[in-house]
């Protein structure tokens, strides 16, 4: 039988490239974002190409939206077994021009909505004696200016990820993150058009600090959500596998 996955903020970038991945890996995957029509693309791709998937409309940071999207994948689908906390948002601003707001939406959004999903979903993984969570830090959990709130929210997965390890190791369940560097997607072009430089341009830049010369892209970092979620993986947990083209982390 097909493992089930689900992967939040699957509508587009890093998460729709690792729902496609974990599909091609053999699992049926329910695809989730704020609004289920936008996860169709994701699905329909890997439905074209012979997967599982359907798509789930849910707000993370929301605990009765996120238990009701799960109860949704297990009629549907089944049991999960593997979760990837990968929905994110930004609200970037210098720490004297930050307002609570912007705090309080990117904790919601990356702290709150990874500690709602794994609760949601842990329970099928100790019942299965199996599990794999997968959460996205960000190399940007080592500080980077203009980002206390993102930078704290992402540092706080990799605590969070190291406590999940040592709770339900012995369940069969084992949690990672993976920690990105510059990842070509919408997130990142947004950073470039708030800063006011063309996305190539930001892309050059990025490229030259970073000792593979080149700046990543989605599928870079599904590659290695796939190797933790995999059955082979069982005896790495707890680690923070740093996707960055160098050592930064
Ligand atoms: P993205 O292109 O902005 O995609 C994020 C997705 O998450 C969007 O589809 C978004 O939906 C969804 N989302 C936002 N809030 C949500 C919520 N409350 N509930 C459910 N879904 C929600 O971002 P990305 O670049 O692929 O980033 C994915 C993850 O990797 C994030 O956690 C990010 O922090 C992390 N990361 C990215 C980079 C990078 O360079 N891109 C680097 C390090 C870490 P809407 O479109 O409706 O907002």
């Amino acid at each position: 039988m097909e493992r089930v996955a689900v992967v939040t903020g699957a509508a587009r970038g890093i998460g729709a490239a690792v729902a496609r991945r974990l599909a091609a890996d053999g699992m049926a995957v329910a695809a989730l974002d704020l609004d289920e029509a936008a996860c169709a693309d994701t699905v329909a791709r890997i439905v074209s190409a012979g997967g599982t998937a359907i798509a789930v409309g849910a707000d993370v940071s929301e605990a009765d939206r996120v238990e009701r999207a799960v109860e949704r994948v297990v009629a549907e689908l089944g049991p999960p077994v593997v979760l990837v906390n990968n929905a994110g948002i930004i609200r970037d601003n210098l720490l004297f021009k930050m307002g609570e707001e912007d705090w309080d939406l990117v904790m919601g959004v990356h702290l709150k909505g990874a500690f709602l999903m794994t609760k949601a979903v842990q329970g099928h993984m100790v019942d299965a004696g199996y599990g794999r969570i997968v959460s996205l830090s960000s190399t940007s959990a080592l500080g980077n200016r203009g980002q206390a709130n993102y930078a704290a929210a992402k540092a706080g997965i990799q605590g969070f990820t190291k406590t999940l390890a040592l709770e339900l190791g012995r369940f069969g369940v084992t949690a990672n993150a993976v920690a990105p560097g510059f990842i070509v997607t919408e997130m990142t072009a947004s950073t470039a058009a708030r800063v006011g430089v063309e996305f190539e341009e930001f892309q050059r830049a990025a490229t030259a600090q970073i000792p593979v010369r080149r700046v990543g892209y989605p599928e870079d970092v599904a590659h290695t959500v796939s190797f933790l979620a995999s059955e082979g993986a069982g005896f790495v947990s707890g680690q923070v596998i740093y996707v960055a083209g160098g050592p930064r982390g």
